[in-house]
């Protein structure tokens, strides 16, 4: 498998971008999973990545999606946005993901990108403005990777995402193919698709458009429109393991997940402080798609936030003194974060009951967590109610029947680089 991916990088992905890649994205990378466990060791958070959600605002209504696009919109201001990647630098985090809404529609997002060539840019996206003008943009700046989301083939995938969905991103994969652009493919396995999803003549088809990685989530029921009926129950579960393995034997294509360390134990990527998500209003949220929080990028303390502020007698920090930090100074973001004791709580809540996903497997407890930690709901909908709804079930955590990987890359992978979201070691 190796020799052959290898032969479509060489091949198929423009030398400039492929360098561009190997040195911000893999090397820097794995710098910022290195500055993490110190950090760790020194008792300090602050992760090696972030979500940066920059708009809510989205051209579609996908089912289960956590977004909510239909009411106010909300993005991100590009001064903010600036301030946190620089924030994010001084701890040598490199590496960001955009998403939204559609963060292809998010004004000024080229100009972001450009200012900050030393980074390397995901961006999230449904697929459907990938025009010419656009693909040539991405190939111009080099530091970027669309992810495409794509569920499945036509009917699967616009059953979740809607009509004539899957023709447009497709076009759109063919022309970033055109230029030689390193993309992805984001795939959401689901109890419908999953047969389809996990089969070789998906991931044929996937390589024949041009991705160079296929980066598979697992259906969480959140949102408005949560659909449990897609969600997938242990035995599936464990069967999507052990086909993950299978195809990335098979195919020169990266398959990535995020929920397995390289001893297939399961991992919660937010409990272990590895990529916090920033809302379009600027929360500093534990996972994306849990829209609460107690701190914002504001640096305001928010009420019940628990969040120290600097101006204690003594200058040393003090508890719930309610005193705001000087307002837009996000050279403050690493304390905001690293002192925050939601974010800090989150991780001790879910590793006292699970290594998997508490949204599945504990929603009410989770919902008694959220109210004890004062949280702001930044979803614009009650999701606290919508998270009590939801009824506890299975998720990857297949305690007893873990499936550890079986090819050295992928444990090389999963333990030192930078690997979907860092080393799992
Ligand atoms: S809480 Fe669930 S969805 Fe969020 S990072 Fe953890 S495993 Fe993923």
């Amino acid at each position: 498998m190796l020799f052959r991916l290898a032969w479509r990088l060489f091949t198929e992905i423009s030398p400039r971008l492929a360098i561009k890649a190997g040195w911000l994205w893999v090397y820097k990378g794995m710098g910022a999973v290195r500055a993490y466990r110190r950090r760790l060791l020194r008792g300090e958070v602050f992760p090696p990545f972030l979500f940066l959600a920059l708009t809510n605002a989205c051209n579609l209504r996908c089912h289960g999606c956590w977004i909510e696009s239909r009411g106010e919109k909300h993005s991100l201001d590009s001064e903010d946005v600036d301030r946190v990647i620089a924030a994010g630098k001084r701890q040598g985090s490199y590496f960001y993901t955009l998403l939204g809404g559609e963060p292809m529609i998010y004004e000024g997002l080229w100009e972001l990108i450009a200012r900050h060539p030393d980074c390397y840019f995901q961006i999230i996206t449904n697929g459907m403005f990938h025009d010419e003008g656009n693909v040539e943009r991405i190939r111009k700046l080099g530091n970027v990777t669309p992810l495409v989301s794509i569920d499945g083939m036509a009917a699967s995938n616009d059953d979740r995402r809607g009509p004539d969905v899957f023709e447009a991103a497709v076009a759109g994969m063919r022309r970033l193919k055109q230029r030689k652009i390193l993309f992805g493919v984001a795939t959401t396995m689901t109890s419908r698709n999953m047969e389809e999803v996990l089969s070789d003549e998906y991931v044929r088809f996937i390589i024949e458009q041009g991705a160079m990685y296929l980066w598979f989530y697992v259906f969480r029921p959140v949102g408005a429109d949560p659909s449990p009926h897609y969600c997938v129950g242990r035995e599936q579960m464990i069967e999507l393991r052990r086909r993950l393995l299978e195809l990335r034997r098979r195919h020169p294509i990266m398959l990535i997940d995020t929920y397995w360390n390289a001893r297939g134990e399961a991992v919660c990527p937010a409990a272990l402080g590895m990529g916090y998500h920033i809302g379009p209003r600027g929360s500093i949220e534990a996972c994306p798609p849990l829209s609460f929080a107690c701190e914002t990028i504001h640096a305001e303390a928010e009420k019940g936030s628990g969040t120290f502020c600097r101006n204690g007698p003594d200058g040393a920090s003090h508890k719930r003194c309610l005193t705001p930090f000087p307002p837009n100074d996000n050279d403050n973001l690493f304390d905001t974060i690293n002192q925050s004791e939601f974010l800090r709580g989150f991780s001790k809540f879910v590793n006292e009951r699970t290594r998997g996903c508490v949204i599945l497997e504990h929603p009410q407890e989770l919902v008694e967590f959220l109210k004890a930690s004062g949280v702001k709901d930044y979803s614009g909908r009650d999701a606290l109610a919508e998270l009590a709804a939801g009824t506890p079930r299975g998720s990857h955590d297949m305690k007893g029947e873990e499936i550890p990987e079986d090819y050295w890359v992928y444990r090389f992978l999963k333990n030192q680089l930078f690997f979907g979201m860092s080393g799992y070691g």
